[in-house]
Protein backbone atom coordinates (compact mmCIF):
# COMPACT_ATOMS: atom_id res chain seq x y z
CA UNK A 1 0.00 0.00 0.00
CA UNK A 2 1.56 3.36 -0.57
CA UNK A 3 2.36 5.48 2.16
CA UNK A 4 3.16 9.18 2.56
CA UNK A 5 5.39 11.02 4.93
CA UNK A 6 3.65 13.96 7.06
CA UNK A 7 6.36 16.10 8.69
CA UNK A 8 5.80 19.14 11.62
CA UNK A 9 8.46 21.38 11.72
CA UNK A 10 8.79 23.07 14.86
CA UNK A 11 10.65 26.00 16.52
CA UNK A 12 12.88 23.37 18.12
CA UNK A 13 11.87 19.71 16.83
CA UNK A 14 11.50 18.09 13.54
CA UNK A 15 8.55 15.49 13.84
CA UNK A 16 8.38 12.52 10.96
CA UNK A 17 5.47 9.99 10.58
CA UNK A 18 4.66 7.97 7.92
CA UNK A 19 1.03 7.04 7.24
CA UNK A 20 -0.71 4.37 5.21
CA UNK A 21 -3.70 5.86 4.73
CA UNK A 22 -5.27 7.93 7.92
CA UNK A 23 -2.66 5.28 10.17
CA UNK A 24 0.70 6.44 11.33
CA UNK A 25 3.33 3.78 11.42
CA UNK A 26 6.39 4.63 12.11
CA UNK A 27 7.73 8.08 13.86
CA UNK A 28 10.57 10.05 14.56
CA UNK A 29 11.37 13.15 16.47
CA UNK A 30 14.86 14.62 16.05
CA UNK A 31 15.99 17.71 17.91
CA UNK A 32 16.87 20.37 15.61
CA UNK A 33 17.09 23.41 16.95
CA UNK A 34 16.06 25.49 13.87
CA UNK A 35 15.28 28.89 15.88
CA UNK A 36 18.71 29.09 17.26
CA UNK A 37 20.15 28.25 13.71
CA UNK A 38 18.40 30.86 12.18
CA UNK A 39 19.32 33.42 15.06
CA UNK A 40 22.92 32.29 14.61
CA UNK A 41 23.71 32.48 11.00
CA UNK A 42 23.08 34.28 7.81
CA UNK A 43 19.89 33.97 6.41
CA UNK A 44 21.63 31.65 3.30
CA UNK A 45 24.08 29.41 5.58
CA UNK A 46 21.08 29.05 7.97
CA UNK A 47 18.88 27.91 4.98
CA UNK A 48 21.72 25.34 3.81
CA UNK A 49 21.93 24.10 7.85
CA UNK A 50 17.92 23.61 8.11
CA UNK A 51 17.57 21.82 4.49
CA UNK A 52 20.66 19.24 5.24
CA UNK A 53 18.96 18.37 8.51
CA UNK A 54 15.67 17.46 7.05
CA UNK A 55 16.96 15.73 3.59
CA UNK A 56 19.96 14.00 6.60
CA UNK A 57 16.53 12.59 8.63
CA UNK A 58 14.13 11.71 5.48
CA UNK A 59 16.79 10.12 3.37
CA UNK A 60 17.12 6.86 5.52
CA UNK A 61 13.07 6.63 5.39
CA UNK A 62 12.97 6.99 2.03
CA UNK A 63 15.35 4.47 0.88
CA UNK A 64 14.82 2.05 3.03
CA UNK A 65 10.92 1.88 1.65
CA UNK A 66 10.02 2.25 -1.61
CA UNK A 67 6.36 2.23 -1.14
CA UNK A 68 6.41 6.07 0.11
CA UNK A 69 5.24 8.21 -2.44
CA UNK A 70 5.34 11.85 -1.08
CA UNK A 71 5.89 14.07 1.51
CA UNK A 72 3.78 16.63 3.29
CA UNK A 73 5.50 19.51 5.64
CA UNK A 74 3.59 21.95 8.13
CA UNK A 75 6.02 24.69 8.14
CA UNK A 76 5.66 27.65 10.48
CA UNK A 77 5.03 30.50 8.42
CA UNK A 78 3.18 31.92 5.56
CA UNK A 79 3.37 30.18 2.36
CA UNK A 80 2.83 31.39 -1.13
CA UNK A 81 0.06 29.76 -2.61
CA UNK A 82 1.44 29.79 -6.39
CA UNK A 83 5.23 30.29 -5.72
CA UNK A 84 5.34 28.06 -2.58
CA UNK A 85 7.65 30.01 -1.00
CA UNK A 86 8.01 30.57 2.34
CA UNK A 87 6.77 34.65 2.94
CA UNK A 88 7.96 34.95 6.31
CA UNK A 89 8.19 32.41 9.22
CA UNK A 90 8.01 34.52 12.72
CA UNK A 91 9.91 31.82 14.63
CA UNK A 92 12.33 31.20 12.21
CA UNK A 93 13.70 34.61 11.77
CA UNK A 94 15.72 36.12 8.21
CA UNK A 95 13.98 33.21 6.50
CA UNK A 96 12.63 34.52 3.32
CA UNK A 97 11.44 33.70 0.25
CA UNK A 98 13.05 30.08 0.31
CA UNK A 99 11.38 27.74 -1.71
CA UNK A 100 11.69 24.26 0.74
CA UNK A 101 8.82 22.43 -1.39
CA UNK A 102 11.65 22.81 -4.64
CA UNK A 103 14.55 22.49 -2.61
CA UNK A 104 13.49 19.48 -1.08
CA UNK A 105 11.66 17.71 -4.22
CA UNK A 106 15.64 18.13 -5.90
CA UNK A 107 17.02 17.07 -3.22
CA UNK A 108 15.74 13.50 -2.66
CA UNK A 109 13.66 13.14 -5.59
CA UNK A 110 10.33 12.65 -4.50
CA UNK A 111 6.81 15.24 -4.60
CA UNK A 112 7.01 17.19 -1.60
CA UNK A 113 4.13 19.59 -0.24
CA UNK A 114 4.46 22.19 2.12
CA UNK A 115 2.10 24.18 3.89
CA UNK A 116 1.40 26.12 6.95
CA UNK A 117 1.74 24.26 9.60
CA UNK A 118 -1.82 25.27 11.46
CA UNK A 119 -3.70 24.52 8.42
CA UNK A 120 -1.71 20.84 7.97
CA UNK A 121 -3.14 20.28 11.76
CA UNK A 122 -6.55 21.48 10.32
CA UNK A 123 -6.76 19.46 7.90
CA UNK A 124 -5.46 16.47 9.61
CA UNK A 125 -8.55 17.18 12.22
CA UNK A 126 -10.68 17.34 9.18
CA UNK A 127 -9.98 13.53 8.31
CA UNK A 128 -9.78 12.52 11.82
CA UNK A 129 -13.82 13.56 12.37
CA UNK A 130 -14.16 11.36 9.49
CA UNK A 131 -17.71 13.81 8.10
CA UNK A 132 -15.98 14.43 4.63
CA UNK A 133 -19.37 16.43 4.02
CA UNK A 134 -19.14 19.04 6.83
CA UNK A 135 -16.70 21.65 6.96
CA UNK A 136 -14.44 22.55 9.93
CA UNK A 137 -12.79 25.01 11.58
CA UNK A 138 -9.21 24.51 13.54
CA UNK A 139 -7.98 26.73 16.24
CA UNK A 140 -4.65 26.09 17.77
CA UNK A 141 -4.25 27.55 21.39
CA UNK A 142 -0.28 26.94 22.08
CA UNK A 143 2.06 29.86 21.93
CA UNK A 144 -0.13 32.11 19.70
CA UNK A 145 -3.21 30.89 18.12
CA UNK A 146 -2.71 28.85 14.91
CA UNK A 147 -6.04 28.50 12.76
CA UNK A 148 -7.20 26.54 9.21
CA UNK A 149 -10.39 25.79 7.91
CA UNK A 150 -11.97 23.36 5.20
CA UNK A 151 -14.70 23.75 3.06
CA UNK A 152 -15.88 21.50 0.49
CA UNK A 153 -13.18 18.82 1.47
CA UNK A 154 -10.76 21.30 0.66
CA UNK A 155 -7.92 23.73 2.36
CA UNK A 156 -8.83 26.96 2.31
CA UNK A 157 -5.81 28.89 1.86
CA UNK A 158 -6.66 32.45 0.53
CA UNK A 159 -4.63 34.19 -2.41
CA UNK A 160 -2.18 35.13 -0.07
CA UNK A 161 -1.85 32.05 2.17
CA UNK A 162 -3.28 33.87 4.72
CA UNK A 163 -7.36 32.80 4.90
CA UNK A 164 -8.16 32.03 8.46
CA UNK A 165 -5.72 33.61 10.87
CA UNK A 166 -8.18 33.56 13.17
CA UNK A 167 -5.36 34.55 15.77
CA UNK A 168 -4.66 38.31 14.55
CA UNK A 169 -8.63 38.91 14.37
CA UNK A 170 -8.82 42.12 16.62
CA UNK A 171 -10.82 41.75 19.82
CA UNK A 172 -9.82 44.22 21.93
CA UNK A 173 -9.76 48.26 20.47
CA UNK A 174 -6.29 49.29 20.66
CA UNK A 175 -5.61 46.63 23.14
CA UNK A 176 -1.69 44.40 23.55
CA UNK A 177 0.57 45.14 20.80
CA UNK A 178 0.43 41.69 18.55
CA UNK A 179 3.99 40.81 16.76
CA UNK A 180 1.53 41.04 13.38
CA UNK A 181 2.07 44.90 14.40
CA UNK A 182 -1.21 45.73 14.73
CA UNK A 183 -2.98 45.83 18.44
CA UNK A 184 -5.56 43.89 20.76
CA UNK A 185 -5.73 40.49 18.32
CA UNK A 186 -7.17 37.35 19.77
CA UNK A 187 -3.75 35.95 20.16
CA UNK A 188 -2.89 38.33 22.76
CA UNK A 189 -5.73 36.85 24.90
CA UNK A 190 -6.29 33.46 23.84
CA UNK A 191 -3.28 31.66 23.62
CA UNK A 192 -1.21 30.12 26.55
CA UNK A 193 1.04 33.41 26.14
CA UNK A 194 -2.15 35.48 26.16
CA UNK A 195 -2.78 33.89 29.87
CA UNK A 196 0.13 34.28 31.08
CA UNK A 197 -0.20 37.80 30.36
CA UNK A 198 -3.86 38.40 31.69
CA UNK A 199 -2.56 36.95 34.85
CA UNK A 200 0.56 38.86 34.66
CA UNK A 201 -1.34 42.18 33.96
CA UNK A 202 -3.28 41.32 37.32
CA UNK A 203 -1.12 40.31 39.55
CA UNK A 204 2.45 41.20 38.36
CA UNK A 205 3.85 37.58 38.51
CA UNK A 206 5.41 36.29 35.76
CA UNK A 207 3.93 32.20 34.94
CA UNK A 208 3.46 29.58 32.59
CA UNK A 209 -0.36 29.01 31.88
CA UNK A 210 -0.09 25.26 33.14
CA UNK A 211 0.73 26.66 36.33
CA UNK A 212 -2.15 29.29 35.92
CA UNK A 213 -4.31 26.89 35.26
CA UNK A 214 -3.62 25.11 38.86
CA UNK A 215 -3.90 28.04 40.74
CA UNK A 216 -7.60 28.41 38.39
CA UNK A 217 -8.26 24.95 39.24
CA UNK A 218 -7.93 26.10 43.62
CA UNK A 219 -10.19 28.81 42.89
CA UNK A 220 -7.52 31.88 42.54
CA UNK A 221 -9.60 34.74 41.18
CA UNK A 222 -7.06 36.25 38.69
CA UNK A 223 -6.21 32.73 37.52
CA UNK A 224 -9.66 32.20 36.93
CA UNK A 225 -9.75 35.32 35.25
CA UNK A 226 -6.80 34.99 33.06
CA UNK A 227 -9.09 32.05 31.25
CA UNK A 228 -12.15 33.97 31.17
CA UNK A 229 -10.43 36.56 29.14
CA UNK A 230 -8.89 33.65 26.86
CA UNK A 231 -12.36 32.34 26.52
CA UNK A 232 -14.13 35.53 25.87
CA UNK A 233 -12.13 36.82 23.60
CA UNK A 234 -12.00 33.21 21.62
CA UNK A 235 -15.55 33.26 21.34
CA UNK A 236 -15.84 36.51 20.30
CA UNK A 237 -13.97 35.83 16.99
CA UNK A 238 -15.33 32.62 16.94
CA UNK A 239 -18.71 33.75 16.35
CA UNK A 240 -17.71 36.41 13.64
CA UNK A 241 -15.71 33.49 12.13
CA UNK A 242 -18.55 31.24 12.12
CA UNK A 243 -21.08 34.34 10.54
CA UNK A 244 -18.55 34.04 7.03
CA UNK A 245 -17.97 30.52 6.66
CA UNK A 246 -21.07 28.69 8.54
CA UNK A 247 -19.39 25.86 9.32
CA UNK A 248 -20.73 23.52 11.73
CA UNK A 249 -17.89 21.52 13.01
CA UNK A 250 -14.93 23.51 15.51
CA UNK A 251 -12.08 21.43 16.79
CA UNK A 252 -9.72 23.23 19.44
CA UNK A 253 -6.45 21.81 19.85
CA UNK A 254 -2.93 23.03 21.16
CA UNK A 255 -1.76 22.98 24.35
CA UNK A 256 -3.81 25.14 26.02
CA UNK A 257 -6.92 23.28 25.24
CA UNK A 258 -5.97 20.96 28.11
CA UNK A 259 -7.48 23.86 30.43
CA UNK A 260 -11.04 23.75 28.33
CA UNK A 261 -12.72 22.74 31.17
CA UNK A 262 -11.74 26.44 33.01
CA UNK A 263 -13.18 28.22 29.46
CA UNK A 264 -15.92 26.65 28.45
CA UNK A 265 -18.94 28.05 30.49
CA UNK A 266 -17.18 31.43 29.81
CA UNK A 267 -16.51 30.67 26.06
CA UNK A 268 -20.35 29.01 25.21
CA UNK A 269 -22.12 31.97 27.00
CA UNK A 270 -20.52 34.43 24.76
CA UNK A 271 -20.52 32.31 21.65
CA UNK A 272 -23.94 31.74 21.79
CA UNK A 273 -24.46 35.27 22.60
CA UNK A 274 -22.69 36.60 19.94
CA UNK A 275 -24.21 33.89 17.27
CA UNK A 276 -27.03 35.01 15.16
CA UNK A 277 -30.05 33.27 16.38
CA UNK A 278 -30.63 31.05 13.69
CA UNK A 279 -26.68 29.76 14.00
CA UNK A 280 -27.35 28.65 17.71
CA UNK A 281 -27.23 25.45 18.89
CA UNK A 282 -25.92 24.52 15.16
CA UNK A 283 -22.01 24.17 15.95
CA UNK A 284 -20.34 21.52 17.59
CA UNK A 285 -17.28 22.22 19.39
CA UNK A 286 -14.19 19.55 19.80
CA UNK A 287 -11.72 19.71 21.99
CA UNK A 288 -8.97 17.31 20.25
CA UNK A 289 -7.63 14.24 20.72
CA UNK A 290 -5.17 13.97 17.83
CA UNK A 291 -2.24 15.07 20.30
CA UNK A 292 0.04 16.94 18.31
CA UNK A 293 -0.14 14.30 15.45
CA UNK A 294 -3.32 16.11 13.57
CA UNK A 295 -0.20 18.51 11.82
CA UNK A 296 1.79 15.54 10.22
CA UNK A 297 -1.42 13.35 9.51
CA UNK A 298 -2.91 16.75 7.33
CA UNK A 299 0.67 16.96 5.50
CA UNK A 300 0.77 13.42 4.95
CA UNK A 301 -2.40 13.70 3.60
CA UNK A 302 -1.80 16.63 1.52
CA UNK A 303 1.19 14.92 -0.18
CA UNK A 304 -1.58 12.27 -0.56
CA UNK A 305 -3.62 14.25 -2.49
CA UNK A 306 -0.39 15.64 -4.64
CA UNK A 307 -0.81 12.27 -6.44
CA UNK A 308 -0.69 13.02 -10.47
ZN1 LIG B 1 -1.88 40.06 15.41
Amino acid sequence: MAKNIGIDIGGTNLRIGVFEGLRLIDESRIRADFSQICKGNSPEVAWQRILTMIVDALNPIVKSDSDIEAIGIGFPGFINPVSKEIAQSPNLPGLKDVNLQQDLSRMINKRVVVENDANTAAYGEYHLLNKPDSGLIYLGLGTGVGSGLVLNQKLVVGEHGCAMEAGHIIVMPNGRLCGCGNKGCVEQYASATGVSISYLDATQKKLPSSEIAKLALQGDKDALMAFEIAAETLAQALASIIKVVDVSEVVIGGGLHASWALMENTFMNRFNQDLMAVLRNKITITISTAQDNAGMLGAAMLASDSHP
